[in-house]
């Protein structure tokens, strides 16, 4: 028998960030290099997400990464570059917490907390991240189980965080030719059994850029809340996940079709 989530029931429906509205019927979009890595290349990530009629640009400025040697983000750094683009382009942002210090260095310019896969249990993480009065995006575990993710969902509710987005980022399967299953069937059972909205990511699920825009198509044809995805100007020369970063073509086309399919199938303007 699962355990109660008594706050969960009282969190939010719907989440508006910036215009951008997820939940409640409506589609919300996120997206952006997985990480933030220089001016120029976070000045025409912002560009393109305006262009598209995106509201969140996403970039990680601290990145759990699986090898110690590989890029860990422009970290503080970075938080300049932020706060530049966001203000010129009117756009607002969501980046990765990993501890109490990221956490406090992102306030000034995070919109939306993440809670990365990699953090999902990280229960001291999940009490910090919710007094924030700042919604809070919280990634599915790609080994963690329904039971596992709505209890970690509670931690947040239970340190104030009404505004919890979940999001199916994919999850470890026997499938080992895409890099994680994104579990669509899981995310439709969250949503029909409590009220905060969910959010896919095809990027991370797939590892595979041309996996993401028929993922998406089926998230959004599915009922979903709205997807994050990953997309750099030159995806073939970004430090982080460059096989699975779209093109700003692929995502200018990507959210048209979209976009027509909601107007279609969901009714959503
Ligand atoms: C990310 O969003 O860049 C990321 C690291 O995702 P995940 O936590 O799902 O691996
Ligand atoms: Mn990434």
């Amino acid at each position: 028998m699962m355990d109660r989530m008594p706050l969960l029931e009282k969190c939010a429906s719907r989440i508006t960030v910036n215009g951008t509205v997820f939940g409640d019927g409506a589609f919300g979009w996120i997206a952006g290099p997985c990480a933030v890595e220089s001016r120029p290349q976070l000045e025409a990530s912002a560009e393109t997400m305006k262009r598209c009629g995106i509201g969140v640009l996403r970039g990680g400025l601290f990145k759990p990464r699986t090898s110690v040697y590989s890029f860990q983000g422009l970290q503080c750094e970075g938080i300049a570059l932020v706060a530049e683009a966001k203000k010129k382009y009117g756009l607002a942002f969501i980046s990765e917490v990993v501890d109490e210090s990221s956490l406090q260095a992102l306030l000034p310019v995070a919109d939306i907390l993440q809670i990365g896969s990699r953090n999902c249990l990280n229960y001291a993480l999940l009490k910090l991240a919710g007094r924030y009065g700042r919604p809070v995006l919280l990634k599915r575990g790609f080994a963690v189980t329904m039971e596992e993710y709505l209890n970690a969902a509670e931690y947040l509710a239970a340190s104030g965080c009404r505004e919890i987005l979940l999001c199916e980022r994919g999850i470890r399967t026997v499938t080992e030719v895409t890099r994680f299953t994104l579990d669509l069937g899981g995310a439709l059972w969250l949503k029909s059994r409590y009220p905060m909205p969910v959010i896919a990511d095809p990027s991370h699920a797939a590892g595979d850029a041309a996996l993401v825009s028929p993922l998406t198509l089926a998230a959004a044809a599915a009922g979903l809340d709205g997807v994050m995805l990953e997309c750099s100007p030159s995806p073939e020369c970004t430090r982080c996940d460059s096989r699975q970063q779209l093109t700003p073509d692929q995502l200018t086309g990507l959210k048209e079709q979209t976009d027509h399919l909601l107007k279609h199938c969901r009714g959503v303007r």
